[in-house]
């Protein structure tokens, strides 16, 4: 069973489809496209899922201290962490 780890320890289990921990990272872009794509009905489900995979990061959120895991190049998480501005 994937799990993932926060710095805070917190074990975010990973193999519910969907996965409460898991976000996707999409431009404002290509919702936009998605959305017209939509509007004209030029887009099935498949093809929804299938441009959102192939241009979004993943993105994990740890649900007890807020950070957010942001996957890169080759697959590795950068993390970020929530600081008052
Ligand atoms: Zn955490």
């Amino acid at each position: 069973m994937p799990k993932f780890k926060s710095e805070c320890g917190y074990e975010m289990n990973l193999s519910d489809i969907p996965c409460t921990f898991e976000y996707i990272l999409l431009s404002e872009e290509k919702v936009e496209y998605l959305a017209n794509k939509i509007e004209e009905r030029d887009l099935d489900v498949d093809q929804f899922f299938e441009i959102c995979d192939t241009n979004s990061a993943k993105v994990y959120k740890c649900p007890n201290c807020g950070n957010l895991y942001i996957e890169g190049t080759k697959g590795n998480f950068k993390v970020y962490r929530p600081s008052l501005v």
